[in-house]
């Protein structure tokens, strides 16, 4: 059963994705050579708790910590350690998701450390660049894979290829909720968006091919071939024109 929320729910989802993008900037504030993916933890669980939000994901299905930190060939799901120090050229995928008065924001971005390769800046260029293409199609009256195909048309096209083993999602008052929402596909396919479902909107891609596999842990996700992954991610509410997006600053 897929959810259409009120002004008032959206309101806050709103409140809660304003606190996952301030969440966000610290990150890619203290983002440097040197640190670890622990203190990104560190400081997102402190961010999120200090504006009385809870973080989304530590304890989620046993995740152990309040951010995916997900270092260069790891696509998502990568557990916060001190043993994974950040070095030049890296680049990290940071998936953040904050609960606040009952309503989840989820938002991910993949930052570069220092200085990095040319094909790592497209790489995180075009995971952003496909969202926003896709986004353009998610409007009351499309279909869920008119944006999956926008996304997967925009990555295919550098080069790119999309995971497809994990998906986007409805959010609300649980993290995941339906519809799934791929990022490929063919269009006028699938559910119908109306005004009012809100959906995390999250290209996976990678820079070789798309296969992927979990690591002995149960949560890391990385490419199969070794190549680069990034994630660009923010939770948007349907309208009957441009969408709302809901994990920002305001
Ligand atoms: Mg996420
Ligand atoms: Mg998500």
């Amino acid at each position: 059963m897929i959810s259409i929320k009120s002004a008032s729910e959206i309101a806050k989802m709103q409140k809660a994705g304003e606190i996952v993008a301030l969440a966000h900037r610290a990150v890619k504030d203290a983002i440097c050579d040197g640190i670890t993916t622990e203190d990104l933890d560190r400081i997102v669980y402190e961010l999120i708790t200090s504006k009385g939000a809870v973080p989304s994901f530590l304890n989620y299905n046993g995740f152990p910590k309040s951010i995916c930190a997900s270092v260069n060939d790891v696509v998502i799901h990568g557990i916060p350690s001190k043993d994974i120090v950040l070095k030049n050229g890296d680049i990290i995928s940071v998936d953040i998701g904050a609960c606040y008065d009952g309503y989840h924001g989820d938002s991910a971005a993949t930052y570069g450390v220092g200085e990095i390769s040319p094909l790592a800046q497209r790489l995180i260029d075009t995971a952003k660049e496909s969202f926003y293409r896709g986004i353009e199609f998610a409007r009351e009256g499309n279909r869920i894979s008119d944006v999956s195909a926008a996304i997967q048309q925009c990555v295919e096209s550098q080069g790119f290829s999309v995971v497809t083993e994990f998906v986007g999602h409805g959010v609300g008052s649980k993290l995941h909720e339906p519809p799934q929402v791929p990022n490929y596909g063919v269009p006028k396919r699938g559910v119908r968006l109306y005004a009012g479902m809100t959906l995390a909107v999250e290209p996976m891609i990678n820079a070789g091919k798309s296969h992927v596999k979990i690591l002995g842990d149960g949560w890391t996700v990385k490419t199969v071939d070794g190549s680069l992954s990034a994630h660009f991610e923010h939770s948007i509410a349907i309208t009957k024109g441009e969408p709302l997006l809901l994990t920002v600053e305001r």
